[in-house]
């Protein structure tokens, strides 16, 4: 059972592998070959971030990242912590975390996230096999 509580700490601090200009490139390329791609969301509400900024906006998560990740905020987050562009969000927003598999060694977005939960489960399933 996962239970996410809404806290929107999963948009407040957004990272991705792809560097802003390898977002950008991507997104004409999708646009124009007519390809479905959350590139052209990302290049259009995705905005580069800072690390201190984005320590600012959430220092759990932000703090067990690599130095070097790629941060982002979604300018479809509203002040109430909810989407704002529900509907015709991104499949990357649409899985997380699991993405249909199963509990995975990542970093969650916030001490309290439901899906904690799951991390929780999996370790107890898994120990006697230890
Ligand atoms: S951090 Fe977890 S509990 Fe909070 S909104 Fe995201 S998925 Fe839900
Ligand atoms: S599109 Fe919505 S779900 Fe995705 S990061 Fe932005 S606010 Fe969060």
């Amino acid at each position: 059972m996962s239970l996410c509580n809404q806290c929107g700490a999963c948009c407040r601090v957004l990272t991705l592998a792809e560097s802003p200009e390898q977002i950008h490139a991507m997104a004409l390329l999708t646009g124009v070959l007519g390809i479905p791609s959350d590139s052209v969301f990302a290049a259009k509400h995705w905005h580069p971030l800072t690390r201190a900024a984005a320590l600012e906006r959430n220092p759990f998560y932000t703090g067990r990242l690599p130095a070097d990740a790629h941060l982002y905020s979604c300018d479809q987050l509203g002040a109430d912590g909810r989407c704002m562009a529900y509907e015709e969000r991104p499949l990357v927003c649409r899985g997380y975390p699991w993405y249909d598999g199963g509990p995975r060694d990542m970093e969650l977005a916030d001490p309290d996230c439901g899906y904690f939960h799951d991390v929780v489960m999996e370790f107890v399933i898994r120990r006697p096999e230890m």
